[in-house]
């Protein structure tokens, strides 16, 4: 089965809550006003990223589509393919 990596590039959110008003399983709105992928890895360059399985790509494909910024990037583990 394929395994994909959902990145957000959490510095450049503007915090207009469209991924989770597409993906409320794995978006939530944080505190600070952006958004933030629920379970995923903080990294030190502000970006988070989680690793997702075909079962949640459709989902998480329709959320990056309706980022206004496009902060929202998956890429296929198995080739490193960037996808969005
Ligand atoms: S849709 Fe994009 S800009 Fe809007 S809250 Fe989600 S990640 Fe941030």
């Amino acid at each position: 089965m394929t395994k994909y990596l959902l990145e957000h590039n959490r510095p450049d959110c503007i915090g207009c809550a469209a991924c989770v008003a597409v993906n409320a399983k794995n978006w939530v709105m944080n505190e600070d006003n952006k958004t933030d992928i629920i379970d995923g890895k903080h990294r030190p360059d502000g970006w988070q990223e989680l690793e997702i399985g075909q079962e949640d790509f459709e989902a998480n494909k329709a959320a990056a589509e309706a980022c206004p910024v496009n902060v929202i990037h998956l890429k296929n583990k198995d080739n490193g393919e960037k996808i969005l």
